[in-house]
């Protein structure tokens, strides 16, 4: 089936595991991000398809976007096009994801010898490299200039920018009843300023039921928990009133 953008005629730029990019218009400076129902996880290494999902994302990013939006958080987000497209400004990435966690989970609960669902005395922030051949090795500061990644003091806001939304997302899932355990965020510049990018989706971030602590993210498709595409809508349900 042909996807909206490519009825209009717009140019892909790029296809992802989640999303595809089109140009938007005749210009570069705008792109139109298309959420697909493509999931994977380790690393590329278990693929499957989670029903609506691109419509539950586009829906739930847009949704969290205007809320960081309205406590002064800028982002690349313009405005929702359709069910699965989002107009964003085209941004220059940073090649670098940023990971900040409030509850031991994944990864950290295992590089920690800790069990998961251990709250954290402060958040932990970490920086990964984006890249799909070397699994998103984690890398630190230094690392920045060394490889130029970005530069440090542009990162440095960014992490700054990272840490503040925690505050506003960790109220904002309390308030409906999870736990924001993790997440992931994306950075990129555009005429100087650091600005926000990517997605916010239950693809990226942990969140738990705050009484029976059942997940209510990705962690359903990637451990085969079943009832994922409910998952995804209880988020979609609870951001659809922002
Ligand atoms: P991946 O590239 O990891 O497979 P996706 O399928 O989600 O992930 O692809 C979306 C890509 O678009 C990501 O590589 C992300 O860094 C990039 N991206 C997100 N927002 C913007 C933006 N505003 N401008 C340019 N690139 C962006
Ligand atoms: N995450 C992500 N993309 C990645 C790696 C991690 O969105 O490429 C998110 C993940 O969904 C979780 C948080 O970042 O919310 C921390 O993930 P972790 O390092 O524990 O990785 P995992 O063990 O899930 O691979």
């Amino acid at each position: 089936m042909k996807k909206i953008s490519e009825e209009k005629g717009r140019k892909k730029v790029y296809e992802g595991k989640a999303k595809i990019l089109y140009l938007y218009g005749g210009d570069e400076s705008k792109l139109v991000t298309y959420f697909k129902d493509d999931a994977t996880a380790f690393n590329g290494q278990k693929k499957g398809t989670i029903e609506q999902k691109g419509e539950f994302n586009n829906a739930i990013s847009s949704s969290l976007f205007k809320l960081l939006k309205s406590k002064g958080i800028k982002s690349h987000f313009i405005e929702k096009l359709s069910e699965r497209e989002m107009l964003v400004h085209h941004l220059k990435m940073f090649p670098v994801e940023f990971v900040v966690r409030n509850y031991t989970a994944g990864s950290l609960a295992k590089k920690m010898g800790v069990e998961e669902g251990v709250k954290l005395l402060s958040p932990v922030v970490e920086l990964y490299y984006k890249s799909d051949e070397l699994g998103d090795p984690m890398i630190n500061e230094t690392y920045l200039k060394a490889f130029d990644l970005g530069e440090p003091k542009d990162v440095e806001e960014a992490k700054k920018i990272a840490v503040n939304i925690n505050e506003i997302l960790k109220d904002f899932f309390d308030k409906n009843g999870l736990l924001l355990v993790d997440y992931k965020l994306e950075f990129g510049i555009l005429n100087g300023n650091v600005l926000l990018a990517d997605e916010i989706t239950p693809d990226t971030m942990r969140l738990w039921d705050k009484v029976t602590l059942e997940k209510v993210d990705k962690d359903r498709f990637r451990r085969d928990l079943g009832g994922v595409e409910e998952a995804y809508k209880r988020v979609y349900d609870i951001t659809s009133k922002i």
